[in-house]
């Protein structure tokens, strides 16, 4: 048993788990890593729309149950780097007012136990572990940063360039949104020894090159060439959590791995699944000394489930838009309002251009019907696509639970006005600034199926931190109230989650959380 003890082991290699660690490795301590997945193979399929996002080969073969009794597939991948294999690389630090209690038309954004300030030396480490690239100045609601972003914004092609310059001429503020991405450009174009090519595989796939900056690439990777204390164990599923006698400290971690159970401890226990994978591992690990789960005694865990409100929507325009690299712009002007609207409504952003299989397995509108054959092809280039995100409340209610063995996620809409208001201003932004679609259609395939239950891929809040146990989950350290050796390092501990992507602050977090770690094994 003496060999399975580490100092540190981290359960989850995503971006939560990787940069923790990541930031761990140097003080020489022992670290274990534990992933459930496999390396994502490197494959073809890789850039392939249909197998991506119609077969969905990458993604978990895991069905769920909502509060109908339904089954919906959720839009989770079990890999080396976690969800990050997939992600966009959209980077992007909360708003500071993010950080307050924010008014919005379905309620009320509650206010972070800490303040933005806590949070900013940890985002300028985050930008720079992830490759950001981007240009500060430009977005007229971003926060205030202690340096500049590490690496130059990703350039716009002519057609996103036009778009950005129309959007300016109407008195919008559009910027280069930040991207994690391992890009060298010169005149716009990649440089021949940039890993990263500029393609159009960039959002929901994983990258065949490693060019994105994902957790596997920008943290395991290097960290497991540089450091001989950093073990990694893939295909090593954490079944459950065991406490001592006392319920304070957790003594036994029980991972499924090749057809059988093996057994590890440490020090410090660092659970770092995914928000909702987390909620349910704590879940799992109930006993009698936790009835209700572990570090549950709030009945707040797996409980204010948030994953924002989302919507891919391409836009059919006149015009042939022949980019390739589209995701590089993002406006921020209604995030907090509109002339005609006095709450919040969230974030614009560009997504990857619309691929023809991608189209074809989409459930399209039925007015499309008469389309002679469908030309799948004619709709994606003539398609501009645009990813919303508006903020959705938590709810003690939205949560996630087993049920007769089987994971239930229960989720009621909060917020819905936001989106829809938010829809209408891209279209009438769109109009004005002289881009007017022929139509917009709603794309669901890039979210996950079954949205908005599958949509799981922001998914935060089910173990929220705060300082009163009765309350929240974890402490200010991002460490169990109940536990003292257990900590969680995803977006679970999010009280509310803001309309911005949520990687960055998961970054940063772990980066904190990390810091809190070192100076108790000091
Ligand atoms: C299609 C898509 C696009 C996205 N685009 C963006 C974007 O542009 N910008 C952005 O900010 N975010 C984006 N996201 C969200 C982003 O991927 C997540 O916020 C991020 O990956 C969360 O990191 P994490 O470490 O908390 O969890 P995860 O990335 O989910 O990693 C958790 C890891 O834990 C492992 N695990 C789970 N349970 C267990 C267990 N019991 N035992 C052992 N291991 C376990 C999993 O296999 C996984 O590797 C996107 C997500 C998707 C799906
Ligand atoms: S755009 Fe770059 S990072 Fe993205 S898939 Fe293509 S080569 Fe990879």
């Amino acid at each position: 048993m003496a060999h399975n003890h580490y100092d540190v082991v981290v359960i989850g290699s995503g971006p939560g788990g990787a940069s923790l660690a990541t930031r761990l490795a140097p003080t020489g301590k022992r670290i274990l890593i534990l992933e459930r997945g496999d390396y994502l193979p490197r494959s073809e399929k890789n850039w392939s729309s249909q197998a991506v996002f119609v077969e969905g080969v990458y993604q978990a073969d895991e069905p769920w149950t909502n509060s109908k009794g339904d089954q919906f597939s959720p839009a989770l991948h079990y890999y080396v780097g976690g969800n990050s294999k997939v992600y966009g690389a959209a980077l992007l630090r909360l708003r500071e007012r993010d950080f307050g209690e924010v008014v919005h038309a379905g309620g009320i954004s509650p206010a972070w136990p800490v303040s933005y300030e806590v949070f900013e030396p940890y985002y300028t480490q985050a930008e720079r572990l992830f490759h950001v690239h981007g240009q500060r100045g430009e977005d007229p609601l971003e926060p205030w940063a202690s340096a500049p972003y590490p690496h130059q914004p990703v350039s716009h092609e002519p057609k996103i360039a036009e778009l950005a310059h129309n959007f300016r001429g109407i008195g919008l503020h559009p910027f280069h949104l930040p991207l994690g991405i391992l890009l060298d450009e010169k005149d716009g174009k990649p440089t021949p020894t940039s890993v990263c090519m500029r393609c159009s595989f960039f959002d929901g796939f994983p990258c065949l090159l490693n060019g994105k900056a994902d957790a596997q690439v920008v943290c395991i990777d290097p960290m497991l060439a540089s450091f001989s204390n950093v073990t990694l164990l893939t295909g090593a599923y954490v079944a459950r959590l065991g406490t001592d006698a006392s319920g304070h400290m957790v003594n036994a971690i029980h991972v499924k791995r090749n057809g059988s159970e093996e057994i590890y401890s440490a020090d410090i226990v660092v659970v770092a699944c995914g928000a909702l994978s987390s909620a349910l591992l704590l879940l799992r690990s109930a006993s009698d000394l936790h009835p209700a789960g572990l570090a549950n005694g709030s009945g707040q865990l797996g409980r204010n489930y948030m994953r924002h409100n989302m919507s891919v929507l391409m836009a059919i325009v006149p015009d042939i838009n022949d980019t390739v690299f589209q995701k590089t712009l993002a406006f921020s002007d209604f995030y907090f309002g509109a002339k005609d609207w006095d709450h919040p409504l969230g974030l614009v952003q560009m997504c990857a251009t619309s691929h023809p299989d991608q189209i074809r397995g989409e459930a399209l509108p039925k007015w499309l019907e008469w389309l002679p054959d469908m030309p799948f092809d004619v709709l994606a280039r003539h398609s501009m696509d645009f990813w919303l995100q508006a903020e959705d409340l938590p709810h003690p209610d939205n949560r996630v639970y087993y049920k007769e063995q089987k994971v239930h996620l229960d989720l009621v809409e909060t917020n819905p006005q936001a989106l829809v208001h938010l829809k209408r201003k891209l279209r009438e932004v769109l109009d004005r600034a002289g881009h007017k679609p022929k139509a917009m259609i709603e794309r669901s395939l890039y979210l996950g199926k079954n949205i908005p239950l599958g949509g799981t891929a922001h998914q935060a809040g089910t173990a929220r931190f705060g300082t009163d146990p009765k309350t929240s989950v974890l402490d200010l350290d991002c460490k169990a109230h109940e536990l003292d050796n257990l900590y969680i390092a995803d977006a679970s501990f999010f009280p509310a989650i803001g309309a911005v992507n949520p990687t960055l602050t998961i970054i940063a977090n772990a980066l904190r959380v990390a810091d809190r770690i070192a100076e108790r094994l000091k």
